[in-house]
């Protein structure tokens, strides 16, 4: 190793960076983090350019983030493991990392066939020696507190966002409670300042009507979990005064999935197995949304991303059925914004329409 200094450094993904930090500021207090950099082009462009053609997107924004944070300084990198072709992800990423030229150590924090606190306590020790399981597991517990407040937070943005009064207002209020967080101590700190932000979000000024447009967004995780990613998709549907309902966030794929069997139950007639990752949870999602009323439902995913690929024809079945419109998004590293925006655009025209046409029906 070139440094001596343990300077860390993970992929980014949303805001999550800061719970990530706060749990190994606390638990391993011999190594220094590095927070990579915040995703832009040109991560994108630095892990498309190392990248295998073929490979989904999110293995060129992680191996973009890695890149950014060696060349800050950062000599161990963590890999977080998880289902489907992402589990073989670290292996191919640490070899190009290497044939590079970059030293480094790297690390999977989670291994998938191992997945428990135990387990979990056990890689940290590896690096931290010192480290006590009492301490762990209360940090880890906090960190958990922490990111299912900010999910929650975030909830209470993304259904509010849109009929803001004040430009920018949830934003602004969004920075200081994220700024509030790395400085916790315990859970009754975290809960007081959970509390004060709840009611502090509820107390903006919002022109929500009634009935407002609700729109679901399901697909793969990554690109639904970093905006970056999907052309901050949430972000216009907002500004187009668009309620936002997302299901998956980290807490939810942590704790609060549901059973595969449920998942299944609620897709119904659409789908009679599994079809990995994110994918049943799409088609399970989707006919809820459509079940509840939804003007419709946006799909995302990455260029090739089997799973989500495999859960399209269902999803279209239920379109059909449910007379719900569901637009589809594939993002790549060629993805062009304006694209996007412009089929948006037509979404939303088309919703409108829709919502114009019921209107004359009920008055007739
Ligand atoms: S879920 Fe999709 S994007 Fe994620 S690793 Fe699997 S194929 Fe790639």
């Amino acid at each position: 190793m070139v440094s001596q200094e343990k300077i860390m450094s993970f992929p980014h993904m949303g805001n999550y960076h800061i719970a990530i930090e706060f749990l190994i500021r606390h638990v391993l207090e011999n190594i220094q983090i590095l927070s990579p950099p915040p995703t832009t082009k040109k991560t994108l462009e630095l892990g498309s350019k190392y990248s295998p053609d073929f490979v989904c997107v999110p293995f060129k924004y992680n191996l973009g983030n890695y890149i950014e944070a060696l060349e800050k300084g950062a000599n161990i990198l963590v890999q977080s493991g998880g289902g489907c072709r992402f589990g073989y992800y670290g292996e191919i990423q640490e070899q190009i990392l290497r044939d590079l030229g970059y030293d480094f150590e790297f690390i999977s924090i989670i291994d998938n066939k191992n997945v428990n606190p135990v387990a979990f306590f056990n890689r940290f020790k590896r690096l931290n020696p010192k480290l006590s399981f009492v301490r762990f597991a209360y940090y880890f517990q906090l960190t958990f507190k922490m990111i299912e407040a900010m999910d929650s937070i975030d909830a209470t943005i993304r259904a509010n966002i849109g009929f803001e009064v004040q430009e920018g207002s949830f934003e602004r209020l969004q920075k200081e409670f994220l700024k509030e967080l790395p400085a916790v101590e315990g859970f009754r700190q975290l809960d007081k300042i959970y509390r004060k932000y709840d009611a502090l979000f509820r107390q903006l000024e919002v022109n929500k009507p009634q009935n407002p447009l609700r729109v679901g967004i399901v697909g793969e995780l990554y690109t639904l979990m970093e905006p970056f990613s999907s052309c901050f998709i949430e972000k216009e549907l907002a500004k187009k005064g668009i309620q936002v309902t997302r299901f998956i966030t980290v807490s939810y794929l942590l704790r609060h999935h549901p059973k595969s069997s449920d998942l299944l139950k609620w897709a119904g007639k659409y789908l009679e197995y599994e079809i990995g990752a994110d994918g049943t949870d799409s088609v399970a999602r989707a006919r809820m949304l459509a079940e509840a009323g939804y003007d419709g439902v946006i799909h995302i995913k990455p260029f090739g991303c089997t799973p989500e690929v495999n859960s399209m024809p269902m999803m279209q079945n239920i379109s059909s059925d449910y007379k719900m419109p569901i637009l589809y998004f594939s993002f790549d590293a060629q993805t062009s914004e304006t694209g996007v925006h412009t089929r948006l655009e037509a979404f939303h025209d088309m919703l409108l329409m829709r919502r114009e046409k019921e209107e004359w029906q009920n008055v007739i």
